[in-house]
C-alpha cells in the first residue's frame, strides 16, 4: 500500500441545501493530507437541490464531486446513504473517509465502516500522514492523546467534530470534475422517515457565543442545574456542559462540550462543577480567558486555566448572581 495513490475522500453534510461548516473544513483538511500522499480531495454530496454546492467544494480544495442530486436523496437516510456511499467506495477505492460528528455523520460513518469492513476512530481532534504513509488518527484519552492507526485495512475512516479545523481559505477560481451519481436510490424500507423536526436552539448558540459558561456533575441536582440556567442568562453566555449533566437529563447532548461533543473558541470560558477532564478541555481549546469554580482546590481544572476560585458552586452562583443584579441597577440608574 506504499504507493497509493488513491484518493481523500469526504462526505458532505448539508442542512436545507448549505453545506455545513465542517464539510469545507473536511476538505481543508484533506487537502493538506492528500498533498503529503501525492493525491487528490474528492466529496460525496448526496441531497436534492446540492447541485450548486460543488463550486464551494472545489474552492476550499476538492477537486472531484460525487454528486447524487435526487428527490429520492432529500433527506439523509441511513441506508439508502451507506448504500450509496459503499458502492461508490468500492468502486473508486479511496484510502480514506472523512465524515464530520454531525448527528449523520454519527451514524452514518460506522454503518459504512461495517460494510467495507475497515476501522473507524470517532471524534478526531487531529489527523497527519506518517513516515509509512498511513493515517494517523489522534483523539484525546488517558489524560493526553493517543494515536490510532489502521495500517492493514482500506479506506482508514475516521470523524471529526465541526469545528476541530479551521475554515480554508477559498481560491474561487478552482474548478473540478462533478461526476453524477445515477440512481435509483433504492429506500428498502427497513427504516422509514416520518417526520424530519430540526429543533430551534435554546438561547445563545454555542458555536457562536462571546461568552460560554459550561457545567458538570458539581452542579449537583436538577435544582443546582436551573441555578446554572440562570447564569448563563444573567450573563448572556452560551450555556454548555459536560457528559455528567447530560447523562444526568439536566442538558441536552447538543449542549455537551468536548472530544465528542462541540468545540467553542469564546472571548471567555467560566467552568463550574467540573473537574478538567481532556475530553471536555479539548473543546475549549479556542477560550482566550478561561475561569474555573470548583470546591476542591486540588482540582486539576486549575491547572488549566486562567483564574480559579475554589467554592462550592451552591454558594458561589447565587452570589454572583447577586452581583450582576446590583450591576445592571448601578448601569441602568447611571
Ligand atoms: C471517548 C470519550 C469521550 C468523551 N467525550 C466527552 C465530551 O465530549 N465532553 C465531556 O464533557 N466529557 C466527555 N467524556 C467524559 C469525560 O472523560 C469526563 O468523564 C467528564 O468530562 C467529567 O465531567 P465532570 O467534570 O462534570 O465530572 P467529574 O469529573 O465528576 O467532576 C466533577 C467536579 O465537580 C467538582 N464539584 C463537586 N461538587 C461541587 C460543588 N458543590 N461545587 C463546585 N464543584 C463541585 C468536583 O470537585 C469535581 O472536580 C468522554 C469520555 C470518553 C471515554
Amino acid at each position: 500500500m506504499k504507493d497509493d495513490k488513491s484518493p481523500v475522500w469526504v462526505i458532505a453534510d448539508q442542512e436545507s441545501c448549505n453545506l455545513l461548516p465542517v464539510t469545507p473544513q473536511l476538505v481543508g483538511k484533506s487537502r493538506k493530507l492528500a498533498d503529503d500522499l501525492g493525491t487528490t480531495v474528492e466529496v460525496v454530496l448526496l441531497g436534492d437541490g446540492v447541485d450548486t454546492q460543488p463550486s464551494n467544494l472545489f474552492a476550499s480544495g476538492a477537486e472531484r464531486v460525487f454528486l447524487g442530486n435526487d428527490p429520492a436523496l432529500a433527506e439523509y437516510h441511513p441506508d439508502v446513504y451507506t448504500d450509496v456511499i459503499v458502492g461508490l467506495a468500492e468502486k473508486h477505492k479511496p484510502q480514506i473517509i472523512l465524515m464530520g460528528s454531525t448527528s449523520m455523520g454519527r451514524e452514518l460513518a460506522p454503518l459504512v465502516a461495517a460494510r467495507l469492513s475497515t476501522g473507524l476512530t470517532a471524534h478526531c481532534i487531529d489527523l497527519n500522514i506518517n513516515a509509512d504513509r498511513v493515517l494517523e488518527q489522534i483523539i484525546p484519552a488517558y489524560g493526553g492523546e493517543i494515536t490510532i492507526v489502521c495500517p492493514e485495512r482500506r479506506p482508514q475512516m475516521a470523524t471529526v467534530a465541526q469545528g476541530v479545523f479551521p475554515l480554508p481559505a477559498l481560491d474561487e477560481g478552482c474548478r473540478g470534475e462533478v461526476v453524477s451519481i445515477d440512481g435509483p436510490f433504492v429506500h428498502t424500507g427497513r427504516v422509514e422517515i416520518l417526520e424530519v423536526v430540526i429543533e430551534a436552539p435554546e438561547g445563545i448558540p454555542l458555536d457562536t457565543a462571546t461568552c460560554v459558561l459550561a457545567a458538570g456533575a458539581g452542579a449537583g441536582d436538577l435544582e443546582g442545574w436551573k441555578l446554572i440556567v440562570e447564569l448563563s442568562k444573567a450573563l448572556s453566555a452560551g450555556l454548555g456542559c459536560t457528559r455528567p449533566a447530560v447523562d444526568e437529563g439536566w442538558a441536552e447532548l447538543e449542549t455537551m462540550i468536548g472530544q465528542s461533543g462541540k468545540m467553542v473558541s469564546p472571548e471567555t470560558y467560566l467552568g463550574i462543577g467540573l473537574s478538567g477532564e481532556q475530553q471536555h478541555m479539548v473543546g475549549i481549546a479556542g477560550a482566550k480567558t478561561m475561569i474555573a469554580v470548583n470546591n476542591d482546590k486540588k482540582s486539576p481544572v486549575f491547572s488549566q486555566v486562567d483564574y480559579g476560585v475554589v467554592d462550592d458552586c451552591r454558594d458561589f452562583v447565587p452570589v454572583l448572581l447577586e452581583k450582576i443584579r446590583q450591576y445592571r441597577e448601578k448601569q441602568v440608574s447611571c
